[in-house]
């Protein structure tokens, strides 16, 4: 069964998530502190994704993202943001959570994201041998690597999927839409900013100058491109 942690210290928030992930065909694994959440991960590497609350008794739950993905690249994260906390969503986005809910959620978006971050993570075990080179990067979609002038590049699942995206793509301006959809999917009701964020953060490990961006160009009110 397919596993997700869900650290929330609020017991009705928690619980609520918790009856509804299982009506939903998940396993749920809980956690009330972000040091409970970092043993629960470490136990169980069977758990796909995690859902992490921000306001936690221990460490807040940025920390505790980028606890995980200091060692876990491929496990989904959503963060749990509070409505008026806009600042939350890019702050999480920024510390490698992959997307975000804002509270109050209603039960089918929460597992619509999941499922949609699930696909993702199985989409990992296809196989496919091509490797993409272009210029100073090697994408290897098997191993689903990224290389720089030969040094390994430490990418995300859905950066993976965007400088995936671009490299099949070179020199075409894909619009956010484009790049939403074909990262997150057709069902995806989120946000663009999310595409945006996740640009900045992918230009961050691999430009050479990220206030002068070469590779991944901005198409004023449209999108991206890639070229080299
Ligand atoms: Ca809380």
């Amino acid at each position: 069964m397919k596993k997700v942690l869900i650290l929330e210290d609020e017991i009705s928030i928690r619980s609520f998530v918790v009856i509804n992930l299982r009506r939903a065909g998940y396993d749920a694994v809980e956690a009330g502190t972000g040091a409970e959440a970092l043993e629960r991960l470490k136990e169980d590497p069977n758990i796909g994704v995690a859902i992490l609350d921000i306001m936690l008794p221990d460490i807040d739950g940025f920390e505790v993202c980028r606890n995980i993905r200091a060692t876990n690249k491929t496990i989904g994260i959503i963060m749990l943001t509070a409505r008026t906390q806009e600042m939350d969503k890019v702050t999480g986005l920024m510390t490698g959570a992959d997307d975000y809910v804002t509270k109050p959620f209603s039960p089918a978006e929460l597992t619509a994201r999941i499922d949609a971050l699930y696909r993702r993570v199985d989409g990992d075990t296809r196989p496919d041998s091509q490797v993409i080179n272009q210029g100073p990067f090697v994408l290897n979609l098997r191993n689903r690597t990224l290389e720089k002038n030969e040094h390994r590049i430490k990418l995300t699942q859905v950066e993976f999927a965007i400088i995936k995206l671009f490299m099949q793509n070179p020199g075409r301006a894909l619009s956010r839409e484009d790049i939403l959809t074909a990262v997150w999917g057709r069902d995806y009701d989120g946000e663009l900013k999310i595409v945006d964020v996740n640009i900045r953060r992918l230009r961050i490990k691999i430009e050479d100058d990220t206030t002068k961006p070469t590779y991944i160009t901005t198409v004023w009110g449209f999108g991206y491109k890639w070229g080299l």
